[in-house]
């Protein structure tokens, strides 16, 4: 390792070297650890990105925000185990495929049921990859050695070991039930993958004749080709109007069957005619009244939505289609009443967008409620925390509404359901087993395999635990189960985290994790440990730079590898980290990372300055290799108060950087621990910037060029001491940076480190010992006074390289005696040629500025031509007065006032207020100058 910086900073370059070493050297694999650990640890689990993905920027949040508090956690000296995989992800991964297919000239179908899978598992070999390759790329501090699939054949027989418990307990059900049906898809999709959406449609009247009156009854309905399947009709009890034709039937239209008219709630009086068709197998509430009734159910379409042979005439034809033939026969036959505007609540599937259709079918379903109710009460009684607190009650309001979930999916890629039929048709057992049975235990026969695959989140919801061995009993579970953390987007609150909490609950029962490791680790007080994780965080959104949801259909999609590209990753992960306020979304603008960019750009400048110091000071302590080995065994191994070890406060500047240094480090430190990640980047990078490079760098020059003394012990120290601050700044800004930070640390270790990497060294904790408010406060006049001198130079427009005599006036003893002894500073960084220290005030000086604890004349007298200036602030004067007068005009119209916006009223009136400043100091240099005033 060079330790050379080049001279320029290139991210590119730097970033994908420390990306492969990482992972080459296996820097962030966690064994298992044996029984006797005591000390904490800190788990987290990926959410696992689908195999079909592609890094966007919802991930880049969701990475950097997880790769900082994992990084946080290893530098603290938590035995760190962040686990990753990818999702088979079922309908998206069997919908790519089929797309590939379909460009072939081939369909699912005439390939049939292995060879579709083969082909399945031959594109996940293919490009299943990619985007844990992007995590590389980015970083991650993942333990790649325990990487998953959800398909591996452990995860998989754990999947079948938990849908059989299930079955055994009575949770799991195979039930005729009203799905949401995507005729595209050819699949029952959960209520959670369905988009509603309000579109401008028609309401059809419709009347059906009453049998044996003259009578006609009038429903209304969206979708009249469903009435094809109607076997009811609907009034409410209490609807007196109806009252005489209880226990009558009517002639469905078209069809020319006879069908009850039924009592029931389902019916509405206040509601259109109070009448409803009943039509049980396309609809949910009417499926219920038909249970209630005994209805038959009859569906009149098939898989992919055409009209089966139940419809009649209509067989055949596609549901849309049928609607307008069934609308043109009732209209020409008389039975069509009227035709109305009307907004549909349409249900769309998520995935390709096709209009749901509620629809009977054979499913199979997790019977909830016992799940849900221990879920409930483990958020309840806070054994798991939700930052933020509102997504909590969100949570909660979901548990209390939840229904039996429908986990049987019509797809042909993902688990397939363990469960047999017997084909004799006079037996149809059903066999729920967890090794394939050779035939019927009831009658002997031949079984068959259902052919339905598990929903993705069936399996993903057991990840915390199968992914640590279950169900065996093993070391991992006892160390690492419960996980700590999980960081994760809202969206899949219910698809995935619910369903985790539900399944961990439930399947962990009684587990205890390792005693001390809880202790150590904080949880020592917490009850029970079968919960998945201990705490849920959920991250923003990302939003373009207007703030628009960002969206294909909108153009607006920011891809982050095309910002790192530009900017690097470390400017993409700062820039994200400092504007990520929990439960605030992040307008992502690429000119804040190119300010990140100039920041890293900032750091790189300040290390080869270091370099640069170090070879020339002392040469030889490189290449004893004891200085830097000594910052990196200090690093490694020391504990709290030693945030910045070997640094000796012999200067005012030491003792303030020292000081600052430890706030900045318990502030960043305090920010992390409640995710708030935006404050952590902000405090670092005022800090490095601000503080350290702007300020300490320049107040240090002059004894890092110091030559007395034949050991040049001052320059000595102060090299110390900017490499020992540099090494702990570094490991500070680390987990928000980790490619740079690395790259500039291992230049200081030249290659003689035992420790691999700055991320397996220790992460700065403040020492309160080490505040030193006095030298804040000296410091802080300090500063105040260079800043004052530089702005009165700006003003007296004094050209740079005159260096100018100061007077000041202190209005304390110790004040003066500070600023004395701190004179070399002040004339070196005000660019002062002396400074005159006076008795009194210096207020009315021009040229002059005054603070609580000072006041500051910079003396400078330019030869001026006392005309030509004259006639110059003449014109400054008259320009001022143009502008107060429109102001004032402005400020005086009342339509002006009422229409502006209030914040338009207030610059105003502020410009007002600094142009009569400025006039004021006008009139007054010009008193001075002895020019006539021109009317004034
Ligand atoms: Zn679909
Ligand atoms: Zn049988």
């Amino acid at each position: 390792m060079p330790h050379e910086l080049p001279k320029a900073y290139e991210p590119g370059a730097i970033e994908t070297r420390w990306a492969d070493y990482w992972i080459k050297e296996k820097l962030f694999s966690v064994p298992t650890p044996p029984p006797g650990e005591t000390r904490p640890v800190f788990t987290l689990l990926l959410p696992p990105p689908n195999v079909t993905g592609r890094l966007h920027m919802g991930h880049m949040l969701n990475q950097t925000q997880m790769d900082i508090i994992v990084r946080w956690h290893r530098m603290r000296g938590f035995i760190t185990l962040w686990l990753p995989g990818t999702d088979h992800a079922g309908i998206a991964t069997q919908m790519m495929v089929e797309k590939q297919l379909e460009k072939e000239g081939k369909k699912r179908r005439e390939l049939g049921r292995e060879k579709f899978v083969e082909r399945v598992w031959e594109w996940k070999r293919e490009y299943g990859g990619a985007i844990l390759d992007q995590m590389k790329r980015l970083g991650a501090s993942v333990d790649w050695d325990r990487e998953y699939f959800t398909m591996d054949e452990n995860l998989s027989h754990a999947v079948r070991e938990v849908f059989v418990r299930l079955y055994e307990e009575g949770l799991i059900y195979r039930g005729h039930y009203i799905v949401n049906w995507c005729p595209w898809h050819e699949t029952a999709i959960s209520d959670l993958e369905v988009k509603h959406e309000d579109v401008a449609g028609k309401l059809w009247e419709i009347r059906y004749p009453v049998v044996g009156t003259n009578e006609f009854i009038t429903v209304a309905t969206t979708r009249p080709e469903t009435m094809l399947g109607d076997t009811a009709i609907a009034v409410n009890p209490r609807d007196e109007r109806y009252t005489h034709l209880h226990g009558k039937k009517v002639l469905l239209p078209l069809m020319n069957r006879e069908i009850p008219i039924i009592t029931d709630e389902l019916a509405q009086p206040e509601f259109g005619t109070g009448a409803v068709k009943v039509t049980p197998a396309h609809d949910p509430n009417d499926f219920q009244a038909g249970l209630r009734h005994k209805l038959p159910q009859i569906d009149v379409m098939d898989n992919r939505a055409h009209m089966n042979q139940n419809a009649g005439v209509y067989a055949g034809l596609d549901r849309f289609e049928a609607r307008k033939r069934v609308l043109h026969d009732l209209r020409e036959q008389g039975f069509l009443v009227a035709e109305k505007d009307y907004t549909v609540a349409l249900g769309k599937c998520d995935r390709c967008g096709t209009i749901i259709e509620p629809r009977l079918s054979e499913q199979w379903f997790v019977k909830i409620q016992p799940l849900a109710d221990r879920a409930k009460e483990a958020v309840e009684s806070g054994e798991i925390t939700i930052v933020p607190d509102n997504y909590r009650q969100i949570y909660l309001n979901w548990m209390n509404e939840i229904h039996d979930w429908c986990v049987s999916r019509q797809l042909w890629w993902g688990h397939r359901i363990p469960a047999w039929t017997c084909s004799n048709d006079g037996c149809k057992e059903v066999i729920v087993a967890r090794e394939a049975p050779t035939r019927c235990a009831k009658c002997g026969g031949k079984v068959e395999q259902v052919s339905d695959v598990l929903d993705t989140w069936f399996s993903s919801g057991l990840l915390p635990f199968t992914t640590l061995g279950w169900p065996k009993k093993t070391r991992d579970q006892e160390v690492f189960y419960p996980t700590t953390l999980l960081i994760t987007a809202y969206e899949i609150l219910f698809f995935w985290v619910a369903r985790m909490i539900m399944f961990g609950c439930h399947f962990m029962q009684g587990h205890e994790q390792d005693a001390a490791i809880k202790k150590s680790s904080g949880w020592g007080d917490k009850k029970n440990d079968s919960v998945p994780f201990r705490q849920v965080y959920i991250h923003a959104l990302v939003r373009d730079a207007e703030r628009q949801k960002m969206s294909k259909t909108k153009g607006n999609v920011i891809d982050p590898l095309e910002i790192i590209e530009r900017f690097g990753t470390d400017a993409t992960r700062f820039t994200l980290a400092a504007m990520a306020a929990p439960g605030t979304d992040i307008a992502f603008n690429e000119s804040r990372t190119e300010g990140y960019r100039a920041f890293a750009n900032k750091i790189w400048n300040a290390a080869r300055f270091m370099f640069m110091n170090v070879d020339r000071i002392e040469p030889g302590l490189r290449a004893a290799g004891s200085h830097f080995s000594q910052v990196r065994r200090e690093a490694a191994h020391t504990t709290a108060a030693m945030s910045i070890g070997g640094f000796q406060a012999a200067t005012l500047e030491d003792r303030w950087i020292l000081s600052r240094f430890n706030r900045v480090a318990a502030d960043v430190n305090d920010a992390l621990t409640t995710f708030r990640f935006h404050e952590a980047a902000n405090r670092i990078y005022d800090f490095f910037w601000g503080e350290f490079c702007d300020w300490y760098l320049e107040l240090i020059k002059p004894r890092l060029n110091s030559e007395e003394g034949a050991d040049r012990s001052v320059a000595k120290t102060a090299c110390a001491n900017l490499v020992n601050l540099f090494d702990a700044a570094l490991r500070l800004l680390h987990p928000v940076m980790p490619f740079i930070t690395e790259e500039i640390w291992q230049a200081m270790q030249e290659g003689r480190s035992a420790v691999k990497s700055i991320a397996l060294t220790s992460y700065p904790q403040a020492d309160e010992k080490q505040f030193d408010l006095a030298a804040e406060t000296e410091m802080a006049i300090l500063q105040d006074l260079i800043v004052s001198i530089r702005n009165l130079r700006a003003e007296l427009k004094i050209e740079p390289k005159v260096r100018v005599p100061i007077q000041v006036f202190a209005h304390e003893r110790e004040i003066r005696s500070m600023i004395e002894a701190n004179h070399g500073a002040v004339e070196r960084l005000g660019n002062v040629e002396q400074i005159t220290f006076v008795e009194s005030t210096l207020t009315k000086l021009a040229g002059s500025r005054s603070t609580a604890r000072f006041d500051v004349h910079v003396i400078y007298e330019r030869k001026i031509d006392t005309v030509s200036e004259c006639d110059r602030l003449k014109k400054e004067l008259e320009k001022l007065d143009k502008g107060i007068g429109s102001g004032q005009r402005q400020l005086g119209n009342e339509q002006f006032l009422a229409k502006a916006p209030a914040t338009v009223v207030e610059n105003l009136r502020r410009q007002q207020s600094e142009l009569a400043l400025l006039k004021e100091k006008t009139l007054t240099k010009m008193k001075e100058l002895g020019c006539s005033n021109g009317g004034h």
